[in-house]
């Protein structure tokens, strides 16, 4: 069927020019008498592929590579060997240090004699590096802005905090979360590079790591992108978190209230993937696609859904999908082919007031922290959003605002600032102290009725 849609996307361009070389090809084998051997080549490529994807993920989710967890060294020989991959598919470096996107991020280690107390614990600097490459856009009429397309590759090691197994020391290979997605990405690189002629918009790709431990390296990716890239020039970010096990061909798409347009772009793509998609959601979600979102850019996460293994130790390769895993792949490439195509933009569309938050408190600011932290490890609560008609926003606060204070309490940490929201009645009003570009500012924030 024909859509508006591929006519708008100059889509139908790269399908008849690709239906134009198969066909004669299919014709110079058939002249040799040979099409079935040229159906079997097909078919042999696409089992390469899939064969690929689950050496991949069988090679991340190694116990060679002690569950990637942070600070230890399967987590930086997985960066490495990302290192590598990207290399070899032919992306352009575009890290701080070649492909490498070394950052420090403050990290809470709880208290041994006080595992259960979040208060208890300290902050400590921990190192680890996002692997970043590029490809550009080889189409004569380039169009402005990027589009990212992103998978964590770090995950919980042998098992302590965030593991769903209390007690339980052991590898959790996270084969599901993220070596499915972390695979993923390497296939669409694969593809985009062989298809960069298609392409409007360049296209970067961003393993990030310490996921697990709060989106610590998308946020420092999106507070100071490499290369020389600004947030706001990102048109849209694709996320692959666990997408290693369709199951009957369905497919969650999350994000896809991001962007008003989400849906009739996505819509018929899914459906000649023959995936069943739903799609909906707004753009905060438990993985890195909240840090995009949070600053204001369009966005999707591809899930093929919780299992029982969900962050246990028993999340192992043999029970990923590989060939679904391709699949989903080969969808989130054609996305990325049509919103890099795309000459109009995007209409972000805000979040709604997340419920959990209405439920905790009387009161909200309107803001999204970021778990990261200031960079240089000063205390305070950073701000990687704010929405404009919220409390915050109109009262001045900018993403990137540190808050130090509100009223008479000093804000330290997260917690510093959940107590102080937690006494807050509605309709009150509050000095809120920040510090923006080293300097203190003071703004009145009025609480809504
Ligand atoms: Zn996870």
């Amino acid at each position: 069927m024909r859509t508006r849609f591929q006519e708008s996307f100059g889509m139908d361009h790269r399908r008849e020019a690709a239906g134009r070389l198969a066909s004669s090809v299919v014709a110079l084998l058939a002249l040799a008498g040979a099409t079935e051997a040229f159906a079997q080549a097909s078919t042999g490529a696409l089992s390469s592929t899939v064969q690929q994807y689950q050496a991949d993920v069988a090679w991340l989710a190694d116990d060679a590579r002690e569950g990637r967890g942070m600070q230890s060294e399967g987590l930086v020989e997985s960066g490495e060997w990302l290192i590598d991959q990207f290399r070899a598919i032919g992306l352009e470096p575009a890290g701080e240090d070649g492909y490498r996107d070394p950052f420090v991020a403050q990290v809470m280690f709880p208290d041994p004699d006080q595992p259960d107390n979040p208060h208890a614990g300290e902050r400590r600097p921990v190192e680890a590096f996002n692997v970043v490459g590029r490809i550009e856009a080889g189409a004569k009429q380039r169009l402005e802005g990027v589009i990212v397309v992103g998978a964590h590759y770090d995950h919980l090691g042998m098992g302590g905090e965030g593991s769903l197994e209390a007690g339980v020391v052991a590898i959790h290979n996270g084969a599901d979360d993220n070596a499915s997605g972390t695979a993923a990405l390497l296939t669409v690189a694969r593809d985009l590079v062989s298809r960069s002629d298609e392409l409007r918009r360049d296209v970067w790709f961003v393993a990030f790591s310490l996921e697990e431990k709060g989106l610590l390296g998308s946020s420092t990716f999106v507070r100071e992108p490499t290369g020389g890239l600004e947030v706001e020039e990102v048109y849209a970010m694709l996320n692959m978190d666990m997408v290693g096990r369709l199951t009957d061909d369905k497919l969650q798409v999350l994000g896809g209230g991001s962007a008003e347009e989400w849906d009739d772009i996505v819509a018929p793509l899914c459906e000649e993937a023959r995936l069943e998609c739903k799609i909906g959601g707004d753009g905060f979600g438990s993985s890195d696609q909240s840090s995009f979102f949070a600053a204001g850019v369009p966005v999707l996460h591809f899930f093929t859904g919780t299992h029982s293994e969900y962050h246990k130790s028993s999340d192992d390769a043999d029970l990923i999908n590989a060939e679904g895993g391709v699949r989903v792949a080969t969808l989130v490439s054609d996305v990325a082919v049509a919103t890099a195509n795309r000459a109009e933009p995007l209409t972000y569309v805000e979040a709604k007031e997340r419920q959990s938050q209405r439920m905790a408190f009387k009161v909200t600011l309107g803001i999204v922290p970021d778990y990261a932290g200031p960079s240089d490890g000063s205390p305070g609560l950073l701000l990687s959003g704010v929405r404009p008609e919220g409390p915050g926003g109109q009262a001045g606060l900018e993403r990137g605002d540190i808050i130090v204070g509100m009223g008479d309490a000093e804000i330290a940490t997260i917690e510093d600032y959940m107590k102080v929201l937690s006494t807050t009645e509605p309709g009150s009003t509050m000095p809120v102290t920040v510090v923006r570009n080293g300097e203190r500012v003071v703004l009145e924030v009025s609480f809504e009725e």
